[in-house]
C-alpha cells in the first residue's frame, strides 16, 4: 500500500483521541469515515473538531486556514454507527476506542472479517501490545501500533510501533503516512505501554512515591519540575489531566505484564480512585489538589 493511493481512512472511536486523529486526516486532503456506538458521540465528535479547543474555528481565527477551506476539510468527513459501511473499501483502519484488551480483540476481529484483505490495521492503544491485538486477526503482519499524542491537532509526535510479525511495507507505510500529516514518527518495540507511556508513568508514579515517602509535598515536586527543571507541568498536574484513573490502570496493565513492581500503582493512587477524585474530568471529585485541599 501507498500512501498516494489512499482514498479512505477508517477512524474506530470518536473520542477524545478519535476525533483528533479524524480531523488531521481530513485537513490533509484524506478522506475519512469516523465510527462509534452512537449518533450522539459522533455529533459531539464533529462539534470538537469545528468548535473544539483545537478545532477548525481556531485555526481560521488564528489565519491559519481560510474558511472555505475548513469546509472542505469537514466534506472529507462522513460518520456511521454501522461498522460494515466503515470497513468497506477503508484503506486503512485507525483505531481509537477505550483501554481494554477485550474490546480492542473485539473490534479488530470484526474489522478482520469485514474490511478487504489489503486495509492495514493501526491501534492508537497507549500501553496495550500490539501483538497481542494483532493475534485476534488474520492479518498480523498488516497490524502495526501508531500512538499518537494529546491533542492529536497539535502534538507532533508519532510513536510507531512494530508488533512481532509487522512487515517492513507496513512499517514504512505508517511512517510515509505520519510524515504526510506533518507528525514526526519515531519507531518503537513491542512492550506494555511501549517507550513513551512507560517513561512518563514512571514520572509519574516516581512522584507519587515521593510524596508517599514524605520527601516534598504534592505542589512542591510540581514547582520543582516547573521551575526547576522547566518542564510545562508537574506529575501531580499531568495526571489531573491526563486523569487519575487512565494511570492506575496502565499501571495495572503494565505490572501484570512485567512484574516489576517500580511499575505497580502506588497506594495514594489506588485511594483516590476508589473514592473519585480521578482528575478534572465530567464525573469526578475533583484531583490531587482537591483531595489534599491544597491552594
Ligand atoms: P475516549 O473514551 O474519549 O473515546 C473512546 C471512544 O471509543 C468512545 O467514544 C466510545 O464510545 C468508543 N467506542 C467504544 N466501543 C466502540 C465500538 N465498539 N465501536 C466504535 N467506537 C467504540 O478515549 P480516548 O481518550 O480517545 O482514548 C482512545 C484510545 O487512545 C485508547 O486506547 C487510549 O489509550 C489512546 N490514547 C489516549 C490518549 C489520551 O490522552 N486520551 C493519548 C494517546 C492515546
Amino acid at each position: 500500500m501507498n500512501v498516494e493511493n489512499i482514498k479512505k481512512i477508517t477512524v474506530v472511536g470518536a473520542g477524545v483521541m478519535g476525533n483528533g486523529i479524524t480531523q488531521v486526516c481530513a485537513r490533509n486532503g484524506f478522506k475519512v469515515m469516523m465510527v462509534d456506538v452512537n449518533e450522539e458521540v459522533l455529533k459531539n465528535a464533529y462539534k470538537q473538531i469545528k468548535d473544539g479547543p483545537f478545532g477548525l474555528s481556531r485555526l481560521v481565527e488564528k489565519g491559519k486556514i481560510k474558511s472555505d477551506e475548513m469546509e472542505q476539510i469537514i466534506n472529507n468527513i462522513e460518520s456511521t454507527t454501522d461498522p460494515r459501511e466503515a470497513a468497506k473499501d477503508a484503506d486503512l483502519v485507525i483505531e481509537a476506542v477505550s483501554e481494554n484488551l477485550e474490546l480492542k480483540k473485539k473490534i479488530w476481529n470484526q474489522y478482520d472479517e469485514l474490511c478487504p484483505e489489503k486495509t492495514i490495521f493501526a491501534s492508537n492503544t497507549s500501553t496495550i501490545m500490539i501483538t497481542d491485538q494483532a493475534a485476534a486477526t488474520e492479518r498480523a503482519d498488516r497490524f502495526i501500533g501508531m500512538h499518537w499524542f494529546n491533542p492529536a491537532p497539535v502534538m507532533k509526535l508519532i510513536e510507531v510501533i512494530r508488533g512481532a510479525l509487522t512487515s517492513d511495507s507496513t512499517f514504512n507505510f505508517i511512517v510515509e503516512f505520519s510524515k504526510k500529516l506533518g507528525k514526526i514518527p519515531v519507531e518503537a518495540s513491542d512492550s506494555p505501554g511501549f517507550f513513551t507511556s512507560r517513561f512518563i508513568s514512571e514520572f509519574m508514579i516516581r512522584g507519587v512515591r515521593m510524596f508517599e515517602e514524605g520527601m516534598a509535598g504534592i505542589k512542591e515536586i510540581d514547582t520543582m519540575c516547573k521551575l526547576g527543571f522547566g518542564f510545562p507541568m508537574g506529575p501531580f498536574e499531568l495526571m489531573d489531566l491526563t486523569g487519575i484513573d487512565i494511570i492506575m490502570h496502565a499501571g495495572e496493565y503494565v505490572y501484570s505484564i512485567t512484574g516489576d513492581p517500580n511499575d505497580k500503582a502506588p497506594i495514594t493512587l489506588r485511594k483516590l480512585v476508589t473514592a473519585g477524585y480521578i482528575g478534572k474530568k465530567p464525573g469526578s471529585r475533583g484531583g490531587w489538589y482537591d483531595f489534599y485541599n491544597i491552594k
